[in-house]
């Protein structure tokens, strides 16, 4: 939507917005790539901490710095019976464990109570959604009519594939294999099916990680078609989404509070584009600031990581390396 509202340009079915001639990135992303380019790797997150925190905060914190840490910089939490969210309400995922690190990709922590429905919808097993939206899809089809890639032209119709469920994934109807069209941007479930609570979008992911596994590629590729004429009549403000979703009394504006400091960082190593990182580091090592700690695997699209707190390795393995500082 963004690439069409700035250029007047449709990305194509299955596309990137660089088909089009177009790079979208955070300007976060552009400043570091910046900093990057001049030698200083990217150590620390700009993260969002709100939700039910005292005080709901932007910090600059080091990758690998802990939900729990963060939460505690926040002045802690208001209720006890709360969960939380890495990433934003739509997209972002819950959190297992609070004793884990940030990541490169982590722009915010939202703080919910446990029974919050974002919450609750979240945490349903994707054979609840397939029987909850059996039973009680009313083909509305206001999934269909706010969905951004069905009104910017694509062939997506989620009330279809909601019809869809029972059917037989050995011969896709063009419903089922339109999954690889989906942005999974949750429109559809947080937003369209306020009344039912159904999620298009969990059907529309299942869908497609079926399909992967079945060898079945993208059959969607129109290109040069425009925007529907619906475009313009279905956006949905802010404010509406907030009040949809239940969010509207955390929109409060963010107090800046500058770096955080942490006494130890565990820092994920597959939370970026591409294979997971390799540790290079073992336990006892003592790296300064800006050490490289892993590195991408041979011949693999990866990202490097870099000591992110100055201090001594304490935990590494496959997935994380723990810092002492
Ligand atoms: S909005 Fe909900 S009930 Fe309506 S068609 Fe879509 S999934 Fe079904
Ligand atoms: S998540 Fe829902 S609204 Fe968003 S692109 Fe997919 S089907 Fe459309």
């Amino acid at each position: 939507m963004l690439v069409y509202d700035v250029t007047g340009r449709v990305m194509p079915e299955g596309g990137l917005p660089l088909n089009v001639g177009v790079v979208v990135n955070n300007v976060i992303t552009l400043a570091q790539v910046a900093e990057a380019a001049g030698g200083k790797p990217v150590t620390r997150r700009y993260v969002t901490i709100t939700g039910e925190v005292k005080k709901p905060c932007v910090v600059s914190a080091p990758i690998g710095a802990t939900y729990a840490d963060l939460v505690a910089i926040a002045g802690g939490t208001k209720t006890d019976e709360i969960c939380l969210i890495d990433g934003g309400p739509m997209m972002g995922r819950l959190v297992d464990n609070w004793g884990d690190g940030i990541a490169k990709t982590t722009s915010g922590i939202l703080v919910l109570p446990a029974d919050h429905f974002i919450v609750q919808m979240k945490k349903r097993t994707i054979s609840q959604e397939m029987k909850r939206s059996r039973s009680a899809c009313c083909q509305c089809f206001r999934c269909t009519d706010l969905c951004p890639r069905h009104n910017l032209g694509h062939e997506l119709y989620p009330h279809m594939t909601m019809r869809t469920i029972d059917y037989n994934l050995s011969e896709p109807s063009g419903h089922i294999t339109s999954a690889f069209l989906c942005s999974q941007c949750g429109m559809c479930e947080m937003v369209a099916c306020d009344i039912m609570g159904l999620s298009p979008r969990r059907i529309f992911a299942e869908y497609r990680k079926q399909l992967v596994s079945k060898g079945i590629k993208n059959p969607h590729t129109r290109k040069g078609f425009d925007a529907r004429e619906s475009y313009k009549n279905t956006k949905v403000s802010i404010s509406t989404v907030l009040k949809k979703m239940g969010l509207a009394e955390y929109a409060v504006k963010p107090e800046f509070l500058g770096d955080a400091e942490v006494k130890s960082v565990k820092i994920p190593l597959s939370r970026h584009t591409g294979a997971p990182a390799s540790a290079c580091v073992k336990c006892g090592d003592k790296v300064r600031m800006c050490d490289v700690v892993a590195v991408p695997q041979d011949g693999k699209l990866g990202a490097a990581y870099h000591a992110s707190i100055a201090g001594t390795i304490t935990d590494v393995d496959q997935k994380w390396v723990g810092i002492k500082g």
